[in-house]
């Protein structure tokens, strides 16, 4: 039988929370689903009652308040089913990252995954997948087969390019949450089950230096190498090393999916520039989680970002104008390379069609309270003052919070995409039942 918790009882609050803490889920009432039919019975629910419908798998990109909803918390429909054969997976839509990166390890397979093990499989893909090995294999969206998917009308369908092309197209790249209700994916795997990769992180007096080596380093890569970094203040806590603890670093990130000598011969240039660490060295796949190494901790989350087409010395030097040792900056900094794959169309046509750009500069700080305008205003003042260097894009993929202008989510798409993802709402969904703020999610 469905649950349907509303605020008196006792597990409410637990099943409107995840990671992202800036958005406050008020809804009227929060469904833990158990199964496919629990999905199916919570928007026929919510249809009957003229109630919009939202959902929470672990809330690490949460883009609207569900307050008077129905939320539908997806995070027990965890079962992965890895086909070796086929390589391919069919996974459900509360499995995280670390857990379908784990099931494809044991056959030698991989998943086009994100840097976090704790971000959900399905919207991650739903809404692009930038994957640290994505300039080998391209976009994670490329990468769905089928979707299996609650409408706004309550039937479950199986949507693949051949069932309903149109919806396979918006689901992919314009459909985190808007379209319906994914309740598992059929995605490709990869066999690659070693990569050399890790992290280095260089002191403060560093920072220039490794920034500019990134950025002249990173312009002509092979595509088997993926790389960003990461301009950050770290806090004062125990669970990092001494020599980091407080301190102001530039974190260079690595995955390279050829041969380890050749990586190792690639990543050399900051080796010689003397890293306060440096994890960098053949590993599992299974062990891609570690390299971002990102925290798991829930925080009151805000971030914006910006797809350039160039990094060049003056661009890094007015980067670290905002975000380097001595600005105070109170967010963190990441620019992950573009280019190879991720710059080709997929073999199927997705909403994720823009695809140029050199990196994506994302920023974004934990705050709350009035805190949180000083934060939005210090990126937007980041932001604007990168322009020179941007495409006018941003990663669909990364963009999350109430913040989200309609104007900033389209500039993410090809023109015309996202008026034909309107329209595809609107024969989808006429009434309205999968809300969001600004009608794309
Ligand atoms: C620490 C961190 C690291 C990240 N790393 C990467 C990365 O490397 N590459 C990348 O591309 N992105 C990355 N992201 C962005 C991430 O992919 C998106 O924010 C994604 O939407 C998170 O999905 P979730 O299910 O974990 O979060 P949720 O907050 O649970 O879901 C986000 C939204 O997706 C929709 N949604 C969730 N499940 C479903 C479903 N079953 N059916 C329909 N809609 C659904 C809902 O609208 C929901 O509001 C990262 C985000 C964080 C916070």
């Amino acid at each position: 039988m469905t649950d349907y918790l509303d605020v008196h009882d006792a597990a409410y609050d637990a099943e409107r929370s995840g990671y992202n803490l800036s958005v406050e889920h008020r809804p009227a009432v929060v469904v833990p689903a158990r199964s496919t039919e629990d999905v199916v019975a919570a928007v026929r629910h919510a249809r009957d009652r003229a109630l919009g419908v939202a959902v929470l798998a672990t809330g690490h990109g949460p883009s609207w308040s569900a307050d008077g909803q129905v939320l539908i918390n997806t995070s027990r429909l965890d079962d992965v089913e890895v086909d070796p054969v086929a390589r391919t997976a069919r996974v459900g839509a509360g499995v995280r990252g670390e857990a379908l990166v784990a099931a494809a390890a044991e056959h030698g397979l991989a998943p086009v995954n994100g840097s976090s093990p704790e971000v959900g499989v399905v919207s991650y893909h739903l809404g692009g997948g930038l994957g640290v090995l994505g300039r080998h294999f391209g976009w994670a969206v490329d990468h769905v087969r089928a979707i299996e998917l609650v409408t706004a009308d309550g039937e479950l369908r199986r949507v693949t390019h051949g069932s309903d092309p149109e919806l396979f197209w918006g689901l992919r790249g314009g459909g985190r949450g808007t379209l319906g209700v994914a309740t598992a994916l059929e995605i490709d795997l990869h066999p690659v089950d070693r990569i050399y990769g890790g992290g280095m992180h260089f002191a403060a007096d560093r920072a220039r230096d490794a920034l500019l080596t990134w950025a002249d380093w990173s312009r002509d890569l092979p595509e088997a190498m993926g790389t960003s970094v990461l301009l950050i203040h770290l806090p004062d806590v125990p669970f990092l090393p001494e020599e980091l603890r407080g301190r102001y670093v530039v974190h260079v990130r690595f995955a390279w999916a050829g041969p380890a000598a050749e990586g190792e011969r690639l990543v050399r240039v900051f080796r010689d520039l003397g890293p306060v660490t440096d994890t960098v060295a053949e590993m599992p796949c299974a062990a891609v989680g570690t390299i971002h190494a990102e925290p798991a901790t829930p925080v009151a989350f805000h971030a914006r970002n910006a797809v350039l087409g160039s990094l060049d010395p003056e661009a890094v030097d007015v980067l670290l104008s905002h975000a380097g040792p001595d600005a105070g900056a109170g967010y963190l900094v990441e620019v992950r390379l573009l280019g190879g794959a991720l710059g080709r169309p997929g073999a199927v046509p997705s909403a994720l069609g823009r695809r140029d750009g050199h990196v994506v500069l994302y920023a974004g700080g934990a705050a709350e309270g009035e805190q949180v305008a000083e934060l939005q205003a210090a990126l937007g003042r980041l932001l604007a003052d990168m322009r020179p260097w941007g495409t006018g894009g941003v990663c669909v993929s990364f963009l999350s919070g109430s913040d989200v202008t309609a104007a900033e989510l389209a500039s993410g798409y090809l023109p015309g995409d996202a008026e034909r993802l309107d329209a595809l709402k609107t024969r989808l969904d006429p009434h309205d039942v999968f809300r969001t703020h600004h009608g794309r999610g």
